[in-house]
């Protein structure tokens, strides 16, 4: 990677390290991503596929709903067919959280706002402790508790906040320490303080997150902030990025946020002029297919990758990057660390950047 700076983002918050299965959280561990299914929970089959493409995109933990019986029986299944931890998502009805650490799930998201009394939530705990299984506290904007919403008359972050702590009190009062903790808002802004509070208040590990953010674009946007304020001043240990779409597009915006900050998986990062009245070429499909392809073949080298739309000011923009291309009436330039290397047509520019990350030597 380019010699930069690694002071722009600040060190991480000290938590204690809560193990999901095989997947660390917190503790100094590298930031999981992590994305929750559409499909029925009780459709296995369906389950399962969905499942093992979120895997292949990067997800290192997957989340599943689970509102009915027949999603409870069949967590069995959906555990034993996975390839990463699965976490039960539970609402409502304490049963199935019961059910849940039976069948071995590797973590519980329990909504303290709609589970009810706290008897309820002590048997959880105590047949959670048991198995050692972990649970993540996960408090929403849109479901707080009754009397935190009346105390406070909206769900401001303080009052995310206070219904978190009253849960981690009872699982403490417990002897249940296994939590992560998550403060959901909608409001990206709410969402930033409240998990700021936690973070200073706390050392527990953080799953972030913006709930409802919305579709591909504004979700990613409003995701890409809430979670990017966070992670760059240190806090975070575990994300899901929240969008109304295909599931895959939460795992690919989760890794490409991490990476934006230099927190992700070593990896091609890819940097593509805006263009201008300069443009010497079709960039916008190179740059697609680029980033495609990069996502496709999981280069593990830590390179960055520029990718310039003229041959004025496109070879100078390009020198801080690994490799640099810039394009020029149907041929391409193609510059090691600001060293010509070759040039291509127009048409081969696309191959010739894979294979020259495919046999990069520093
Ligand atoms: S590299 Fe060339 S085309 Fe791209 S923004 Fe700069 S001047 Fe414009």
């Amino acid at each position: 990677m380019a010699d930069v700076t690694m002071a722009t983002v600040r060190p991480r918050r000290h938590s204690r390290p809560v193990m999901v299965g095989n997947v660390q959280i917190g503790g100094g561990a590298p930031i999981s991503v992590q994305s929750m299914t559409t499909s029925k929970t009780h459709d296995v089959e369906t389950c399962l596929a969905e499942i093992a493409g979120l895997v292949e995109a990067g997800a290192d933990i997957v989340r599943v709903a689970v509102p009915r019986p027949e999603d409870a029986n069949a967590l069995g299944d959906i555990v034993q067919g996975a390839t990463v931890p699965i976490v039960a998502d539970i609402h409502f009805n304490h049963r199935y959280a019961l059910q849940a650490i039976e069948a071995g799930v590797a973590k519980v998201r329990l909504n303290p706002g709609n589970i009810g009394k706290e008897e309820w939530e002590r048997e959880v705990l105590i047949a959670a402790k048991e198995a050692g299984t972990p649970i993540r506290i996960g408090v929403n904007s849109g479901s707080l508790e009754k009397d935190i919403l009346d105390k406070y008359g909206y769900p401001q972050p303080e009052a995310l906040f206070e219904s978190a702590m009253r849960h981690v009190d009872i699982c403490t009062k417990n002897g249940f320490e296994d939590l992560i903790i998550s403060v959901k808002h909608s409001d990206v802004f709410f969402m930033i303080q409240a998990y700021r509070l936690l973070a200073e208040r706390t050392d527990y590990p953080l799953h972030l997150g913006v709930t409802e953010s919305g579709s591909l674009k504004n979700g990613t946007i409003k995701s890409s902030i809430g979670l990017g304020a966070l992670l760059a001043d240190g806090i975070g240990d575990t994300i899901r990025v929240s969008l109304a779409t295909h599931s895959v597009h939460e795992v690919e915006v989760g890794h490409q946020i991490l990476k934006s900050l230099r927190l992700g998986r070593p990896g091609v990062n890819i940097i593509a002029c805006p263009t201008c009245g300069r443009l010497a070429g079709d960039m916008f499909p190179i740059v697609e297919e680029v980033e495609a392809a990069v996502a496709k073949r999981k280069f593990t080298k830590d390179l960055s990758v520029a990718i310039m739309g003229c041959a004025v000011n496109g070879p100078g923009e390009a020198a801080g990057a690994d490799l640099g291309v810039s394009l020029g009436r149907g041929r391409a330039h193609l510059f090691k660390r600001g060293e010509i290397l070759r040039t291509v047509d127009e048409g081969e520019i696309v191959e010739a950047i894979l294979e020259t990350i495919e046999g990069w030597e520093d």
